[in-house]
C-alpha cells in the first residue's frame, strides 16, 4: 500500500463514545485499536481484522479485489487480495499511534 489508510474498527470506544480506529505502535510492528479522542489503545485479534475488512469492503490497490485479513510475516498482521494474492502487511497501511495525539 502506498497511501496511509485510516482504518475505523466500527466500534465506539467505551471511554470516549469516540471513533476506533487502527494504528501502528511505536516499533511499527504492532497495531492496536486506539481511540480517537484520549489515544487509549486496545488489543487488536484476528477476528477484529476480519470483522473491519467486512465492514470497509477494503480493496487491493493493484487489481481492486477484495482483501482477506490474515495473521502473517513480518508483522503478523496481513491482508491478503482474494483476486491476485498480493499481500499487504497491515501496519505499513497505518498512521502511527503518535499522529492521534
Ligand atoms: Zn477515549
Ligand atoms: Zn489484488
Amino acid at each position: 500500500m502506498k497511501t496511509k489508510r485510516f482504518i475505523p474498527t466500527g466500534n465506539q470506544t467505551k471511554c470516549c463514545g469516540a471513533t476506533e480506529i487502527l494504528v501502528k505502535s511505536r516499533t511499527g510492528r504492532y497495531i492496536t485499536r486506539n481511540c480517537i479522542k484520549c489515544n487509549k489503545y486496545h488489543q487488536v485479534t484476528t477476528s477484529d481484522l476480519h470483522k473491519i475488512a467486512d465492514l470497509q469492503q477494503l480493496k487491493c490497490e493493484e487489481c481492486s479485489g477484495q482483501l482477506i485479513a490474515g495473521r502473517g510475516a513480518p508483522s503478523g498482521y496481513q491482508y491478503r487480495c482474494k483476486q491476485c494474492k498480493a499481500i499487504f502487511d497491515l501496519p505499513v497501511m497505518l498512521p502511527l499511534w503518535t499522529d492521534l495525539s
